[in-house]
């Protein structure tokens, strides 16, 4: 919806600056600073917080020449912002018509909202009349092949290093003879050294992530190092001196029935190696040595296509809401937490047969006494997750708040602010997930038809066994939405509890 008076209070809001044509001739200085006043103004006035300024100083027609709009719109790709302030939509949008499609296209596949003093543009809402309007100018067709391209383009000159969009860990970004580049960065450096040289003396990724965090390693988009971050640390080609290509797949929202953008590491096979300009961090025979070690034990990432645990997608950490992973270790199968000493791990086959047990028993119930099962469906343990969810969603706003006063006193600089920020956001969307499957679980304890659910777990238990593990997941997805793991650390191996959300019927 667009319209003046939209609730705009609590947003997070980038600032972008740059002259209009109009205002061609003008001291640049003076025009930005009176537009920034304007819009300082607005956002007070509407309560919206600014997190950072992007003014265009140089103005080139073409996207490359706008460096500020090209940092704007990655922070805009990495959903940053709830809303874009500028002067008007010509700002944002003027240039060259195929720019106008990948500025538009950012700001609609991440649900940012561009505001101006005139009026809310949205979208992500194919209804927004101006949006619809700026598309006429080229068939729907045309539009979208130009833009596929270009979106290349911008994606082969970031890797290509003609345009460091943001620096990998270890690394500082630096303009020589105005072309970006990387520069070591020495507080970051020296613990990728460190974790190189671990590696190689015989530490596995997890006590190597735990090591560095207490030294007080941060990686730059998380609180802190896991056993992933880690990983990704000690495969990358980048740290001696490297560039690399396809390493990450994206797949749009939309595509494939996926409900949000999605990255995936690609395998080594597919990547694409080549020399870069940047100085190396680790010297080769130091990597060759890890990537040895790594090549034995290396295990595709669960998000390479095929599907090698049946629980995929379906256990999460009662901990920390994120999804627990199949790894194996010393040739058996675990279940674990992401996040080191999260919570303490179990054998996968003992949380895969708690889980059969569970639909076998929840099916016998359905059977003999329908109705009382879903009447027994206790709610009220549910209502009392939700109660201590609301609970923890208010402590996670105030944090929020907090964050904000600091960034306004300037106790904070931005990227500190950021990190932080973050790291309460997660937090945040991780306890909405809860909250938004825990009223579905409610909701449908309430509706369910208990003879339709019956049939669908049968279904699931009579065919479990001469499936494979893809096909196991899809079977388990059919009736079970979501599994809460918990165990704590030092227990007996089965010491470990399971709370079950089924899918709506
Ligand atoms: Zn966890």
């Amino acid at each position: 919806m667009s319209s003046c008076n939209q609730d705009l209070s609590g947003l997070d809001a980038g600032l972008y600056l740059r002259k209009s044509r109009m205002e061609e001739g003008l001291d640049t200085d003076e025009v930005l600073a009176k537009h920034q006043k304007t819009l300082l103004d607005y956002a007070k006035e509407h309560g919206i917080h600014i997190i950072e300024t992007y003014p265009e100083v140089v103005s080139g027609e073409s996207l490359y020449a706008r460096p500020q709009m090209l940092r704007l719109l990655q922070d805009v790709e990495d959903g940053r912002y709830d809303c874009v302030l500028c002067m008007d939509l010509d700002r944002l949008s003027r240039g060259r018509m195929k720019d106008q499609g990948i500025i538009l296209d950012a700001f609609k596949d991440s649900e940012t909202l561009i505001v101006t003093p005139e009026k809310v543009y949205n979208l992500s809402d194919e209804i927004d009349e101006e949006y619809a309007e700026l598309k006429t100018f080229m068939s729907r067709r045309e539009y979208k092949i130009i833009n596929k391209r270009l979106r290349r383009g911008l994606q082969q000159s970031i890797e290509d290093g003609c345009y460091v969009a943001n620096a990998p860990y270890g690394y500082k970004k630096v303009t020589i003879d105005r072309k970006p580049t990387l520069e070591i960065y020495e507080p970051e450096a020296k613990f990728v050294r460190m974790m190189f040289q671990l590696y190689a003396q015989g530490y596995g990724c997890v006590s190597i992530a735990r090591h560095i965090n207490a030294l007080g390693a941060r990686p730059h988009r998380s609180a802190e190092f896991n056993r992933s971050s880690v990983a990704r640390i000690l495969h990358s080609p980048v740290y001696v001196g490297k560039i690399v290509w396809n390493q990450k797949k994206h797949i749009k929202k939309g595509i494939k029935g996926n409900t949000k953008n999605i990255v995936i590491y690609q395998p080594k096979e597919k990547w694409t190696i080549t020399d870069g300009l940047h100085p190396p961090i680790v010297d080769k025979e130091l990597f060759d040595q890890v990537q040895a070690i790594l090549d034995k034990r290396y295990i595709p990432s669960r998000n390479d296509g095929t599907i090698k645990s049946p629980l995929a997608g379906l256990v999460k950490c009662a901990n920390c809401g994120m999804n627990m992973q199949r790894l194996v270790m010393k040739g058996e199968p675990y279940l674990l937490c992401n996040r080191p000493g999260c919570c303490a791990s179990t054998r996968f086959t003992l949380v895969e047969e708690r889980v059969l047990e569970y639909l076998e028993r929840t099916l016998e119930q359905l059977t003999l006494s329908p109705t009382s099962v879903l009447a027994g469906r206790d709610t009220s343990v549910l209502e009392t997750t939700l109660t201590a969810i609301h609970k923890e969603l208010a402590s996670t706003q105030r944090q929020k708040s907090r964050l904000y006063e600091l960034l306004e006193l300037g106790e904070y600089d931005i990227p500190t602010f950021r990190e932080r920020m973050d790291v309460v956001k997660n937090k945040q969307s991780a306890l909405e997930r809860k909250e938004a499957d825990t009223l579905r679980a409610i909701q449908d304890a309430k509706t369910s038809d208990p003879a339709s659910l019956a049939a669908k777990i049968k279904y699931v238990l009579d065919n479990y066994s001469t499936s494979d593990a893809t096909q196991r997941n899809a079977l388990l997805h059919s009736v079970i939405q979501t599994v809460f793991y918990h165990k704590e650390k030092k227990t007996k191996p089965t010491a470990f509890y399971l709370d079950f959300i089924l899918v709506p019927n």
